[in-house]
């Protein structure tokens, strides 16, 4: 059985993800890239870890803020944007920052656009100076802010949803929303003017840390998902050579770490490298090509900083 959500069980630590959208399966991904399993339960909102003592909770992006602060969660994936929004709107009513951005996990990547209609000619915000502007958003905060910022007394219309379409509803004259592709902007005729924030999915803490068995399980985590973020794009280049070779292979791997020798025999030396980034077909063949044979590319699966 599940234990009581918003209880005080501080010998495991709780994750809320989201239950179903964009952030769900990436989140899922990088926790068991960490070396998280968990027991998944009959209501598929609370899953028991299993290799270790870190729960999730799936649900609603919307509400990971509110059950860190409400300590129901211990931690959250969330792009910035809901993170930066409610911490916002809890600031605009005197309330303390209640969590905080520990980690950019490099997914769910998006901006928040203020869009206007096609035909517009865009000068800058000045233009929206003592206009009565109406902006549709379900970003009030954020947008509040970036006009109090910029001097500027449109009106904010709140949306929960279809903010894209307000223009054609006039409801609004213009909207400030989530943008990646810019498809859904062009489809309603709009197109984005100015960037109010860079987002991707972030890793959410408490802004006070933890004072029981929860901290070493947090740290741990951290240390893991940092080892995973790091491994990405990194490779390692493996290669016999001649010693003769060495100068021009070295020139050629300049950008990578030390060239590592290993004992080899017959006079042929065996080398390896860690490359940041893909190692490209054409890099291998420029390899080969300056004496190097064998070349194997090998995926670093973990590494302890
Ligand atoms: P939920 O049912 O959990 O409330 P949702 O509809 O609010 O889901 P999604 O559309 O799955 O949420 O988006 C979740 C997050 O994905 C956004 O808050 C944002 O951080 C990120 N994201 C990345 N690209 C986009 C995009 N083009 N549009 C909207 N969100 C995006
Ligand atoms: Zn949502």
């Amino acid at each position: 059985m599940s234990p009581p959500l918003g209880t005080a069980t501080r010998d495991r630590l709780r994750i809320a993800i989201q239950k179903s959208g964009r952030l769900a399966e990436p989140a899922r991904k990088l926790l068991a890239a960490c070396g998280l399993s968990w027991r998944e339960s009959r209501d598929k909102l609370f899953c028991y870890g299993e290799s270790l003592p870190v729960d999730l909770l799936l649900v609603r992006d919307d509400d990971i803020p509110g059950l860190i602060a409400d300590g129901v969660c211990d931690l959250g994936i969330v792009g910035r944007n809901e993170l930066d929004e409610q911490a916002g709107a809890r600031a605009r009513i005197g309330l303390p920052q209640a969590y905080r951005a520990l980690r950019g996990l490099g997914f769910g990547q998006c901006r928040l656009m203020l869009a206007v209609p096609e035909e517009w000619d865009w000068t800058g915000p000045d233009q929206l100076r003592g206009q009565g502007t109406r902006i549709a958003t379900s970003y009030p905060a954020i947008l509040g802010n970036w006009l109090d910022a910029q001097g500027i007394d449109a009106q904010v219309v709140e949306l929960s949803g279809s903010v894209e379409i307000a223009p054609r509803l006039g409801t609004a004259e213009l909207i400030c929303d989530l943008v990646s592709s810019g498809a859904t902007l062009a489809a309603n005729h709009l197109k984005p003017v100015e960037n109010l924030l860079d987002s991707e999915a972030v890793l959410a803490g408490p802004a006070s840390g933890f004072d029981d068995a929860r901290a070493g399980l947090a740290q741990m985590l951290l240390r893991r998902v940092d080892g995973v973020l790091q491994l990405k794009e990194r490779k390692l280049l493996m290669f016999n050579a001649a010693q003769e070779a060495l100068p021009a292979l070295e020139r050629l791997l300049q950008d990578a770490g030390p060239l590592v020798r290993l004992p080899g025999s017959n006079g042929v030396l065996s080398l390896q490298t860690m490359c940041e980034g893909a190692v490209s077909w054409q890099q291998l063949e420029d390899l080969e090509r300056a004496g190097a044979r064998g070349l194997m590319v090998l995926a670093v699966e973990r590494s302890l900083a």
